[in-house]
């Protein structure tokens, strides 16, 4: 008892020591501190964690990242630490433009360094500290191009295994897709807005509202913080026999921080405008900033995909947006153009008619607080879930894509 009690104590002492707190059986390891620093021609990234990992790295070019891959650990870290005007002491510093790191897959983590030139990983070991913690030490050493595309060529397995079959339900199955998860933050607001947290919290919102009628079968492409690559949830509302699928997302535009507002895409081989085209290149880079390396080039995918989509599908994906636009005019601040396309890799299943919300921008301040006000976000999902119900109405051709798409 007394010996207990002491370890205790000396436990308490050595975490208030050292500011980490040691890891119970069972807890992952847990990373407190990351910086970066430059010392010749070689450049630093450290973590501070709670117990010592093995790492396994490989690199990807096209940008330019090296990855490490290690056992799960829990970042208590902001999500913006990495990002390039926030790396540790300033500005992208060295080899490091930025960084990411965050949940990959079940058990998995993963730190993702975007180069800003060709580098090579020197070593990555984690070295005891002081007490119960320990310092991931990641060097880096610049190398031609040439040698970063032979160490690139080597890749990395993919995650994830294959989705189940479809399940069969008399109801139309709904797929609510929030987007990126896990290591994949998403756009970084201000006040410290994350596009992957906000758009789950809005999701969960959006399914409630949904299940409340009893009319549909809601299931969602994830419902925590994990990391799921883009063609895996075109894979998963395929499996899940779909009759519609609804990606969630927000904006950011930190050089215009007074443009606010909700946009809705839909699939199109070419852009309806610029703004579209900015958009989808940057919600297809999702694969990119979780360390995976993207199935096709974008302009490829455009093309190619898009004749796959069934145009009968396209048109209910378009009649769908409609529906939406009419609802969300209700509850939400609307673009002044509100109804936009563009070869989104995410919306393509042939089967499933399919948009994607922006519900607004995380770079402007009245946009975030709407969106994580409950109240707010309670309407907002109601008003998205009434344009479902018109969508599957009675009457009209939508009910006979249901009735097929839900078997
Ligand atoms: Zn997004």
């Amino acid at each position: 008892m007394r010996f207990a009690a002491w370890i205790v104590a000396w436990i308490v002492a050595a975490s208030l020591a050292f500011g980490v707190a040691p890891a119970r059986a069972g807890d992952p390891p847990v990373a407190v501190a990351a910086s970066v620093a430059v010392s010749g021609d070689r450049t630093i990234l450290e973590f501070d964690m709670s117990a010592a990992v093995d790492v396994r790295a490989f690199y990807l070019s096209d940008p330019d990242r090296l990855v490490l891959d290690m056992p799960a650990v829990r970042f208590d870290l902001p999500v913006a630490t990495g990002e390039p005007d926030s790396v540790p002491g300033g500005k992208a510093k060295g080899l490091v433009k930025s960084f990411r790191f965050g949940e990959f897959a079940r058990g998995k983590s993963r730190v993702v360094i975007d180069l800003a030139r060709p580098a090579r990983l020197v070593s990555a070991k984690p070295a005891r500290i002081a007490g119960a913690a320990y310092r991931l030490r990641i060097a880096l050493a610049p190398v031609g191009a040439a040698r970063f595309a032979a160490l690139a060529r080597k890749q990395a397995p993919e995650p994830g295994a294959k989705p189940a079959k479809a399940a069969k339900s008399d109801r139309p199955v709904i797929m609510l897709d929030p987007g990126h998860g896990g290591i994949d933050s998403g756009a970084v607001g201000v006040a410290g807005a994350v596009e992957k947290d906000i758009v789950l919290a809005f999701a969960m919102s959006v399914a409630d509202s949904l299940r409340a009628g009893g009319r549909f079968k809601v299931e969602m492409t994830r419902t925590d913080d994990s990391f799921v690559p883009l063609d895996k949830r075109v894979e998963l509302a395929r499996a899940a026999g779909a009759a519609l699928m609804i990606s969630i997302h927000a904006d950011s535009l930190p050089s215009a921080q007074g443009v606010a507002g909700a946009t809705i895409y839909t699939a199109a081989a070419k852009a309806s405008d610029k703004e579209a085209a900015r958009m989808a290149a940057r919600e297809n880079g999702a694969d990119a900033a979780g360390g995976i390396v993207a199935a096709t080039g974008d302009s490829a995918v455009n093309g190619i995909l898009f004749d796959l989509t069934r145009r009968e599908t396209a048109t209910y994906s378009r009649v769908f947006s409609r529906d939406l636009a009419k609802r969300m005019a209700g509850a939400f601040r609307m673009n002044a153009n509100p109804e936009r396309s563009a070869g989104f890799r995410v919306l393509i299943a042939p089967d499933v008619p399919s948009v994607l919300i922006e519900l607004g921008y995380l770079s402007n301040a009245d946009d975030v607080k709407k969106l994580r006000d409950p109240a707010w976000r309670e309407g907002a999902a109601g008003a998205i879930a009434s344009a479902v119900r018109d969508f599957f109405a009675p009457k009209g051709k939508p009910k006979a894509k249901a009735d097929q798409a839900a078997r």
